[in-house]
């Protein structure tokens, strides 16, 4: 079931005593990324200016700006202060959003523009459903205001892959403008603007691309950067500011987060070296397919079925044998060296396990083999998920 990715990464195992972290960022980085954080940096300094200028190039070249339509504009903070600063910027005060909701990032949009006092409606599919073009369409022709359609690329809430480029379509066809939450697929998923155009799309520097928490970024047509002058309802988190900053000095705006840059650099030059966007998608999806495979093993089942998994998290049903305690799993795995991420669903009960960060099939291996011996230890012969978990299951149809 495994594939070979083919890059030449060599994946050193964390520092002495360090457990994986399977969990969807911050993540397990690479001893390089770590170092590069060893060195102080002035702000205001050319070097650490021209390490800005590389991030912003590197990352638009990510993105696939071929001609300089979009610009891309840095900012401190968690990646929710960067969705924040998306919507703030770019959303008109007198526009109205559609959200697309299927888990609790879709929702904290919802609840960020309840902040901001800007209108919307949402399109709620509950856990783990995936917005669908044909409803979209639907909605965006009933509300002749809705300006906007923001959707959360992969819903890490769940892990479901939601169809981005369906989406777009519909939303381009009816002249409405696009926003993306690809925090967590950004680097490791296709986003190109030369397929799925978007006005701007948000992600951060601890998810795919493997850096240290610290800041996100957005990428944005720079005709909506130009248009968001004076639009934001936050000093700090305005982007055209921002930008504009950015573009005159050179400098962030504000203090800038110096060695989590640095590590960032170091993580890009990794992602170039491994082959890009390609490269890293294929080692994520290598390792899904050796941890899907060795959990079905032992019993265990996804949420999702297979085409709508993503290649950066999976969510699996508790087994219903009366032994099994999450805790009591969560800390044998722990003592083994590997962390993993309680559920988010709110029908069954679950549990996550990241497969993005600096790892590959090799220690999912290692992880399937610590599942069997924790399963062993709480006397848990067989992980087969209650019937009732097959049922909500059963409701999602590729
Ligand atoms: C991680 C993530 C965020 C941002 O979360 P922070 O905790 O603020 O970094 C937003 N959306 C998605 C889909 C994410 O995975």
């Amino acid at each position: 079931m495994s594939r070979d990715s083919g890059a030449a990464v060599t994946f050193e195992p964390p520092l002495e005593g360090e457990p994986y972290l399977l969990t969807p960022g911050p993540l397990t980085t690479s001893a390089s990324v770590k170092r590069a954080m060893l060195r102080d940096w002035g702000s205001w300094d050319g070097d650490f200016r021209a390490m800005t200028a590389e991030l912003r190039r590197r990352l638009l070249a990510i993105a696939g700006d071929r001609d300089g339509t979009y610009d891309c504009v840095p900012m401190q903070g968690s990646g929710s202060f960067s969705v924040e600063a998306m919507l703030g910027s770019f959303l008109p005060r007198e526009g109205k959003a559609l959200v697309l909701v299927n888990g609790a990032y879709g929702q904290r949009i919802a609840q960020t523009l309840d902040v901001l006092g800007r209108a919307y409606s949402v399109i709620d599919k509950g856990d783990y459903l995936p917005p669908r073009g044909p409803e979209v369409a639907a909605a965006l022709a009933a509300d002749p205001a809705l300006s906007h359609v923001v959707l959360v690329h992969c819903e890490t809430s769940s892990g479901i892959l939601n169809p981005v480029a369906e989406i777009a379509q519909v939303v381009a066809s009816k002249g409405r403008k696009l926003l993306i939450d690809s925090m967590s697929a950004f680097g490791a998923l296709p986003l190109d603007v030369g397929e799925i155009p978007y006005a701007a799309m948000v992600s951060s520097a601890n998810k795919c691309i493997e850096g240290v928490p610290g800041f996100g970024f957005v990428v944005a047509r720079k005709e909506e950067l130009q248009g968001a002058q004076g639009r934001c309802h936050s000093l700090s988190l305005d982007l055209h500011a921002q930008w504009a900053y950015l573009e005159k000095t050179g400098q962030w705006r504000y203090t800038p987060p110096t060695h989590v840059v640095a590590a960032f650099l170091q993580a890009l030059q990794e992602h170039t070296a491994e082959g890009g966007v390609t490269g890293r998608g294929a080692r994520y999806a290598d390792n899904r397919d050796v941890l899907v495979a060795g959990m079905r093993a032992l019993g265990f089942e996804t949420l999702l079925q297979d085409g709508w998994l993503s290649p950066i998290i999976v969510t699996f049903f508790n087994p219903a044998h009366p032994k099994f305690d999450f805790q009591t799993f969560y800390d044998l795995l722990k003592a083994r060296g590997f962390i993993i991420y309680p559920g988010k669903l709110t029908v069954v009960d679950s549990f996550r396990i990241g497969c993005i960060g600096r790892m590959d099939a090799a220690v999912m291996h290692r992880l399937v083999a610590a599942v069997t011996e924790a399963l062993k230890a709480m006397g848990v012969e067989d992980a087969t998920p209650p019937a009732a978990a097959m049922n909500e299951r059963a409701k999602l149809v590729a």
